[in-house]
């Protein structure tokens, strides 16, 4: 396999807080410490960042609109030229709010999980998060009519999906009739969850991932998909299998993404436990090749090769992330409870 230069694209987890609780929550957000840095050190690591010279960094989380100063961070990376993009589950985006992040951010995508507050809230663990989503969508619409009607260019924003099997039965609607609320929606990206974080969880997988058919049917779909979503959207259907990171498809495409930590802490392979140091303290250059490495260590590679269904690739992941964790990590991996489907929405809306 040849070793890209560098990776280019980061994901900065910036947070682990987050107002939320998905079922799925691949970095155990909102149930873990936050690990946030202080501002200086958010400083710094914009710069180790830039020093790779990715083409984007993704800012994600937890919640990184809880972040304070998270908008001079993202502004000394665009201002290195690259791109920088935010996720957020919208629960505190509100004008104010939204009128900083789109002067900085390249693009801004809201998390919706389902086209009804049922589904939604159920998924992302708290009553009223729907609803709260919905309104973020409509201020990120409403200022983007402002900036077009002023001969300036739209606001880039869009949703990411997470396709489970609870809310497949929705897809269709959410194109046809969600979508059309936002005249200025620019994608829609649907996104099969994948079995990482505490969707690794025993009974996830049986419960609420798709299996290999209904991948296909999701990626195969995406035509039906886009007649029905308005035709100013861009929308795709991934099936994310990339992200197993089979050594087949490594050595096929590479895998150019480096994932961080809120504290610094540069992730061996994204979405895995496991470590390979801080780019406070070490390179960059170096952490990135020695997190190229951990793909061709033999236990990552016996793992995933076994992989021939979405409850192996579970199994592995759990392997793995038991294997190169942290004991801290290896105790939170040990509190998570078993899935059962028909969980409940919380009661923590205040
Ligand atoms: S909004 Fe994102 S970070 Fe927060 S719990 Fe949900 S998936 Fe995790």
């Amino acid at each position: 396999m040849s070793t890209p230069t560098g990776p280019s694209d980061v994901v900065w987890d910036v947070t682990y807080a987050c107002p939320l609780r998905c079922v799925h929550c691949y970095s155990e957000s909102g149930r873990r410490p936050a690990r946030q840095l202080s501002h200086d050190e958010m400083l710094r690591v914009a710069d180790a960042i830039i020093s790779l010279r990715p083409q984007s960094v993704e800012f994600a989380g937890g919640e990184p609109l809880l972040v304070r100063g998270l908008i001079e961070v993202a502004g000394r990376i665009r201002a290195a030229g690259v791109a920088v993009n935010c996720y957020t589950g919208g629960w505190t985006l509100d004008r104010r709010s939204a009128e900083e992040v789109t002067r900085v951010f390249s693009r801004i995508t809201v998390s919706v999980d389902g086209a009804s507050a049922e589904v939604h809230d159920r998924i992302r663990g708290r009553a009223g998060s729907f609803e709260r989503a919905m309104n973020a969508l409509a201020v990120l619409d409403g200022l983007s009519r402002e900036r077009v009607a002023a001969g300036l260019g739209p606001v880039e924003f869009g949703v990411d999906y997470a396709v489970l099997r609870s809310n497949l039965h929705q897809l269709e609607e959410f194109c046809g009739t969600v979508a059309p609320r936002f005249p200025h929606l620019r994608f829609l990206a649907f996104a099969a969850a994948v079995p990482a974080g505490l969707a690794s969880r025993e009974g996830f997988a049986e419960h609420e991932l798709l299996d290999f058919d209904r991948l296909r049917e999701l990626v195969s779909g995406v035509e039906r998909l886009r007649s029905l979503a308005p035709r100013s959207v861009r929308v795709t259907a991934s099936d994310n299998m990339i992200l197993m990171m089979h050594p087949n498809l490594l050595k096929r495409y590479g895998f150019p993404l480096l994932q961080v930590e809120p504290d610094g802490e540069v992730r061996a392979m994204p979405m895995y436990e496991g470590t390979v140091g801080s780019l406070l303290t070490e390179d960059a250059g170096t952490l990135w090749r020695r997190a190229v490495d951990r793909w061709s260590d033999p236990l990552v590679v016996e793992a995933l090769s076994a992989v021939r269904s979405m409850e192996d690739w579970s199994e592995a992941t759990r392997r793995i992330d038991r294997h190169f964790g942290t004991e801290e990590d290896r105790r939170r991996i040990d509190r998570r409870p078993p899935y059962t489907s028909g969980a409940r929405v919380s009661s923590l809306v205040p």
